[in-house]
């Protein structure tokens, strides 16, 4: 491994200086994914910025109608919170399911988001909670915030801060995962607030996208049979060794229905 800088600054603007004074230094969360790409020589950075001591950034509160929770918050934190299980349990449920212990033990939330991995969890929670990304210089929605395979609307050296998650009436979360990894296969959340649903998919294609045409079917009936008949379409789904398109395609119904049995017992 080529050696590189360690820095661990105590704000975010002090990250952010680091970050420019450093060409080709990278963010450090959990080192998760970050780690195991140095390993492999996949990524070479002269410095890296570790976020831990950054207490701010690792805090979950509720401000006015939604749930902030800090970019530095683990998934462990997020299954353990008081406030997560009470505001939007669904959140809690999908992070006990992310890969395993040592896993939900230094992962973090915005280490997750800003990787856009096409088979991580979160992303199809940020979507169709219609949660807003802030950043250290901008809130960026969520439906402009994912690009593409592994791509976001990210800024060079932006910092994400917080994901601000707009309380829903419901939410269930549904996942087929990969028996080894535990990252989904095929993922599915539906969110219900007000008298709209959002459903959002992740694993199944590049990038996590919504299924509009169930979201129809469950504003007028909220319960699994509204979307039993509904089938996406396998073109430009993955294929890969876990499930080809077919299959995907077919995975996001079942998953879709099965995250609307929990959103409806308000898992
Ligand atoms: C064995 C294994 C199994 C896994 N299983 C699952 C699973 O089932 N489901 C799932 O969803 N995920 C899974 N993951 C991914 C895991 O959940 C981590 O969240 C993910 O790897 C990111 O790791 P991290 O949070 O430690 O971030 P890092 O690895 O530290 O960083 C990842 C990237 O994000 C950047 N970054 C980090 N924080 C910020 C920030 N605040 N602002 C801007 N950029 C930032 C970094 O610079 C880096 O480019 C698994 C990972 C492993 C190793």
């Amino acid at each position: 491994m080529k050696s590189f800088a360690f820095h661990s600054p105590g704000t975010v603007p002090d990250a952010f200086a680091l970050l420019n004074d450093v060409s080709e230094s990278k963010l450090l969360a959990g080192g998760m994914t970050l780690l195991p790409t140095i390993k492999q020589r996949l990524a070479e950075p002269a410095a890296l910025i570790d976020l831990a001591k950054i207490p701010q950034l690792s805090a979950i509160t509720v401000d006015g109608d939604a749930l902030v929770i800090g970019a530095m918050a683990r998934h462990i934190d997020v299954v353990t919170s008081a406030i997560v299980r009470s505001k939007v349990p669904m959140l809690a449920h999908l992070a006990a399911g992310i890969g395993d212990p040592a896993v939900r033990n230094r992962g973090t939330i915005g280490g997750s988001v800003a990787n856009n991995d096409p088979s991580a969890d979160y992303p199809a929670a940020v979507l169709a909670l219609d949660a807003i990304i802030v950043t250290d210089r901008r809130e960026i929605p969520a439906s402009a915030f994912f690009t593409g395979l592994f791509e976001t609307s990210l800024e060079p050296n932006e910092i994400i801060t917080s994901i601000r998650f707009p309380i829903p009436s419901t939410a269930g979360y549904a996942k087929f995962k990969s028996p080894a990894s535990r990252y989904a296969v095929v993922g599915v959340c539906v969110a219900k607030a007000g008298g709209r649903v959002r459903v959002a998919v992740t694993g199944a294609g590049p990038c996590v996208f919504r299924v509009p045409e169930m979201e129809t079917a469950l504003e007028a009936r909220f319960e699994p049979g509204a979307i039993a008949s509904i089938k996406i379409t396998a073109a430009r789904l993955n294929s890969d060794i876990h499930a080809d398109a077919e299959y995907r395609a077919h995975l996001v119904t079942v998953m879709a229905k099965k995250a609307v049995a929990a959103a409806i017992q308000g898992l």
